[in-house]
């Protein structure tokens, strides 16, 4: 039979038993072929190199193989879309191939239509599966915390959306692909039997700790797994919002329960700075705008309370685990802010400062992965010219500058650009930079994907030859119109 080359299974999420998910197989695609791979990846995985890039692992990564020892299944969630309680949904398109001996769960996703997939063909289209295959890598790449990607497989078979497309499969991977509205879905249906298998599962296997912490908090072990998840979620949006990462969907199917970016629809990393920005073309009340994240996310977290209530089972210790949310969030944000301006020591004016900056690259529009990678420089050369003619308001942006570089006066230089140039990325996954690779894709070229992708696996470098990537986007990026599923 075949066999992804290396790899040894043991599912734990399937034992969790038929309440979950339905097993089924994926529906093949005719002549496959494959679109990128990711090495980082598979080194995670312990997949064999180069023997995974055979033809019976591009099958499998395309659903058209089933490996020995798998059982693939699609599972069933419910959730809240836009803010409103949307009913069952569940992997409509995604279906787990299973969870590798070492602890990684392998997705296929546009590979099917399944017992969710309502109204949908269960397929994704080549263009959204290379933006997924990208981003997850860029913002691993990023430090930021993500489910990994490991292949995109295309087919010439057609899809329909706004005009026709051609099908892709994205592999990709995660310790677990559980969401927020896995919990909502069992708590809605009051199977609090359900419920409390599955909390105790994700706490057996990821959360391991909350026995321990939850032995003497009031709630137990539920209440500190809300805690934890909570934690990791402020620390989720941190990140987002220092690297500029609008999500543009981030209704509670599409939060992770371990914290991770997950589901990359119409995502995008901000140009200009423009803190109301909405990436999402369908998100007409600007709902998952850029700076209203943080709120939705503890709006989804707070679903998530309401769904794990039966099991903590008291409404004071409900509320205190989602309480820390509103200071770690900002802290972890400072923290985050103060690496990209090159702050060695924390000082108590550092918020401050920041605001000032921030509320300036807002009002003159400011490029914002320009702007950082320019002040890293400037911090590594001592001029600050090529970040000043950034600015229209050039008397307010001096008058920043100087308190900066007041700021900044006594600390090692060296240390300080070391750290900027290592926190704020040369080059980033732009809507345009992704639109190049797609564009090329499109007509079976596959060299611009591998050059964007070899630029996010080491964005910090300065990639000299391919210094175009990090340019000012083009005008015609403003035009380019995402939205939900693709
Ligand atoms: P999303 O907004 O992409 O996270 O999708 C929301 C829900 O719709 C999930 O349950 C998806 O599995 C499902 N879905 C999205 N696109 C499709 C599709 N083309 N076919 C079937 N189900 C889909
Ligand atoms: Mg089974
Ligand atoms: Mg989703």
């Amino acid at each position: 039979g075949t066999a992804l080359p290396g790899l040894a299974w043991d599912h734990g999420f399937a034992r969790l038993g038929p309440r979950y998910y339905t097993h089924l197989h994926p529906t093949p695609l005719p002549a496959a072929h494959w679109v990128g791979r990711s090495e980082s990846t598979a080194r995670l995985l312990g997949l064999d190199s180069p023997a995974w890039h055979g033809d019976d692992t591009l099958q499998v990564l395309t659903g058209n193989a089933v490996p020995e020892g798998t059982e693939p299944l699609a599972s069933v969630y419910s959730g809240h879309q836009f803010g409103v309680w949307a009913g069952q949904l569940g992997d409509g398109r995604a279906i787990l191939l299973g969870e590798t001996r070492n602890g990684f769960e392998i997705q296929l996703k546009g590979a099917g239509r399944t017992p969710y997939s309502r109204m949908g063909d269960g397929r994704a289209v080549l263009r959204s599966s290379i933006r997924e295959f990208l981003c997850s890598e860029a913002m691993h790449a990023l430090g930021v915390p993500t489910t990994r990607a490991l292949s995109v497989t295309g087919s010439p078979a057609s899809v329909r959306r706004e005009t026709i497309e051609t099908a892709a499969v994205v592999a990709r991977v995660a310790p677990s692909f559980v969401r927020f509205g896995h919990f909502e879905h069992f708590a809605a249906q009051g199977d609090e039997d359900a419920l409390r298998a599955l909390a105790d599962y994700v706490i057996d296997r990821y959360y391991p700790q909350c026995r321990e912490v939850g032995a003497d908090t009031p709630g137990g072990a539920y209440a500190a797994l809300l805690a934890a998840v909570t934690e990791r979620t402020a620390d989720l949006l941190a990140h987002w919002q220092a690297v500029g990462f609008c999500h543009g969907v981030m209704n509670t199917d599409n939060m992770s329960i371990l914290g991770l970016t997950i589901d990359y629809g119409p995502f995008q990393f901000l140009d200009a700075f423009d803190p109301g920005h909405i990436c999402n073309h369908s998100d007409h009340q600007g709902r998952y705008a850029f700076n209203r994240q943080p709120q939705v996310a503890y709006w989804n977290l707070y679903c998530l309370a309401q769904a794990l209530y039966p099991l903590i089972d008291s409404e004071p210790a409900t509320l205190a685990a989602l309480e820390p949310y509103k200071a770690r969030f900002p802290a972890q944000f400072l923290l985050r802010m103060r690496e990209k301006l090159g702050l060695l020591q924390p000082r108590e004016d550092d918020g401050a400062l920041l605001d000032r900056l921030l509320a300036l690259l807002a009002q003159d529009k400011v490029d914002y992965p320009i702007f950082w990678r320019r002040l890293a420089q400037a911090v590594a050369a001592g001029d600050f010219g090529p970040v000043r003619d950034l600015f229209l308001d050039r008397k307010t942006a001096d008058a920043w500058l100087l308190s900066y570089s007041e700021r900044t006066i006594e600390q090692n230089q060296a240390q300080a650009a070391d750290l900027m140039l290592n926190t704020n990325p040369k080059y980033v996954l732009r809507n345009h930079v992704a639109q190049g690779a797609i564009a090329a894709a499109q007509q079976g070229d596959f060299g611009e994907l591998q050059v964007v992708q070899g630029l996010i696996e080491a964005p910090f470098d300065e990639h000299p030859l391919l210094a175009h990537h990090a340019d000012f986007p083009p005008d015609w990026a403003a035009h380019i119109e995402i939205s939900c599923s693709s």
